[in-house]
């Protein structure tokens, strides 16, 4: 007869990983442990690319980051209650963002943690991820895994991209079913992300606005590199020939050099402009909430938004022209509707801004010649500036304070999906996950630039750097502290809130784990030593000896941090 020994058997552990490749999902950043470690063990045996981390919340960031580059959800694993919940920084930070992430937590048994009777690592993980994501859904049966896997693909890609929690708990891995069955249950997502066409009297609104506009301008924000529409939205530009800003994650969609990047012109671009078209950027904080001084006398702007969420719509002002649909769609729409020769915008605006823009590119290029020893911002940035000229398809992750600031601006990007930082949040801690889901994805080469307060949240992760021997080059810009070096305890016990271990050799880490690490203190050091390691491939870190007097605090953003007036008095 028909015994369950004679019968082929699947389990839990073999669906879940079933229904991921069934769905094109090739591989799984994570962290081992209970009750998840065989899972990772079995994916690799199945031929999945596992990524074991040393802290969730970098496994997390891969994940996020190689949504972002693939349009494909990054999978992050984790273990129950605090893997879970280092992880969830990661998924609450994807969906802020708009990254394709599915966090995967191995969870603890219902029935003990619903009548809260104290669990292994008990804790009502679906609960807790809910508020913090797109969608979160549960398991608790073997034959359900396989439409959860693909809601939570749909939910995580679909619309505006964002983070799905998908809860399993212990039991799930071990429930055993017939493998005919199980096959039967696996779904594969149709058209995960389904193209979403705008409407034709959207498409006439903004384009006559745009026909209308005397100063018009183009923001091209992360939503537009996420969408992988790079040759429609190069043509909009070049077609229109309308000046255009990239946010700092869409650098490269076009080159940083092109003649109608305003990027050099910022501030003047924005205060002057009278039509503005965001395509994939929101009127954050990053852009001021479309207000304030900034922006020019209010409702002398008139805006036209480009994007997938309908809700985004009015979110901080009026939009004129809300065009709701994906990137591609409605590029395309507007490029159609444009005709073949519209006419140019006037002269006196493109002309404005490039005098504007080439005014300050001759105030930065003496800065970045300088060979101080030791080190300047500029002066280390402008080395690793000719590295990526020279080399356009590395990949650039950045985070810090005055690092991000000054790199964003004196590094160009010449292609799409090159740089990647610390995004909406303007978090620190990315770095490394980032670097190494870029290097796994991507294969190409990355360049780490990481201010020495950055690097530290993610730091330990060089030991998984050297151990996949990934071709990542890590710069650690050291300056001896948060913002600058300097700070002192006012009683004299402590050292300074914002200060770090004076001189330290961030390379001796690298060097720990096998991998090369290089102290520099010139630029011509830093360039040979980056140029070095991206030659070789090899696991590098440079540390970067820089000014510690150099830096100002927090940034170009030191308007958000309050300061005690008393104190000051
Ligand atoms: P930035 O920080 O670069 O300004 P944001 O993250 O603020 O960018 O904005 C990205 C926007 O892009 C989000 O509002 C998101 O809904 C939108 N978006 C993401 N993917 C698409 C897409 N494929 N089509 C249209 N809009 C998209
Ligand atoms: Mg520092």
């Amino acid at each position: 007869a028909d015994t369950a020994a004679e019968r082929e058997m699947t389990d839990g552990f073999h669906l879940v990983i079933d229904a991921l490749k069934l769905n094109g999902i090739e591989t799984i950043y994570g962290v081992p442990g209970i009750p998840i470690t065989d899972l990772g063990r079995l994916a690799q045996a199945e031929g999945m690319r596992v990524i074991s981390f040393r802290h969730e919340q970098h496994a997390g960031n891969a994940a996020a980051i190689a949504g972002f580059l693939t349009k494909k959800p990054g999978i992050c694993l984790t273990v129950s209650a605090p893997g879970f919940l280092n992880g969830l920084t990661a998924l609450a930070n994807a969906t802020t963002n708009c990254f394709p992430m599915i966090l995967i937590s191995g969870s603890s048994e219902r029935e003990i943690v619903d009548l809260q009777q104290g669990d292994y690592e008990e804790m009502d993980q679906l609960a807790i991820a809910k508020p913090l994501c797109k969608a979160a859904f549960r398991v608790l049966h073997a034959a359900d895994i396989g439409i959860a896997v693909a809601r939570a693909i749909r939910a995580a890609v679909s619309g505006r991209p964002g983070g799905v929690y998908l809860d399993l708990p212990a039991k799930l891995f071990s429930q055993v079913m017939d493998a005919e069955a199980g096959a039967k249950s696996l779904v594969k997502v149709i058209d995960a992300a389904p193209a979403q066409i705008p409407a034709p009297e959207a498409v006439e609104r903004a384009l006559g606005l745009l026909k209308n506009a005397k100063r018009p301008l183009i923001i091209l924000g992360k939503g537009a590199a996420y969408a992988q529409a790079d040759e429609a939205i190069r043509n909009l530009v070049e077609k229109s020939g309308i000046p255009y800003l990239p946010m700092s994650m869409a650098k490269g969609l076009l080159p940083d050099t092109h003649p109608q990047s305003a990027g050099a012109a910022r501030s003047l671009a924005l205060k002057k402009a009278d039509v503005v078209m965001l395509v994939g950027a929101r009127l954050n904080w990053l852009l001021s909430h479309g207000k304030g001084k900034t922006w020019g006398e209010p409702g002398t702007q008139k805006f036209i938004q480009i994007d997938i969420e309908p809700r985004e719509m009015d979110s901080n002002i009026e939009i004129a022209a809300p065009l709701v649909g994906d990137i591609g769609s409605c590029v395309s729409a507007l490029l159609k509707g444009m005709g073949e020769n519209p006419s140019p915008p006037p002269a006196e605006w493109t002309g404005a801004l490039r005098t504007k823009k080439e005014e300050n590119l001759g105030k930065m290029a003496s800065k970045l010649r300088k060979n101080s020893t030791p080190m300047d911002f500029h002066g280390a940035l402008g080395a690793l500036r000719t590295i990526i000229k020279e080399r356009p398809d590395a990949i650039l992750v950045n985070e810090g304070a005055n690092t991000l600031d000054l790199a964003r601006g004196v590094i160009d990007m010449y292609q799409p999906r090159k740089r990647l930082d610390v995004g909406t949040w303007g978090i620190m801690g990315i770095g490394m996950g980032f670097a190494v889901a870029a290097a796994i994805e991507t294969g190409k080469p990355v360049l780490a630039v990481e201010g020495d307060s950055a690097f530290g949240f993610s730091g330990m992760e060089v030991e998984t750097i050297c151990r996949y021997n990934l071709p990542i080059c890590i710069v650690v810009f050291n300056n001896n502290g948060i913002y600058r070096g300097t700070d002192t305890d006012p009683t004299g016990r402590d050292p300074g809130t914002t200060v770090f271990v004076k001189d330290s050799r961030y390379d001796k880490m690298m060097e720990a784990f096998g991998g090369v690490g290089v102290q520099a203190t010139t630029p011509d050091e830093l360039s040979r030593a980056v140029n070095e390691a991206m030659d070789s491939g090899r696991p590098t870190l440079i540390n970067a000896v820089i000014d510690p007097q150099a830096g100002t605090e927090s940034g170009n953003i030191g308007s958000l941090n309050p300061q005690s007036m008393v104190k000051k008095k």
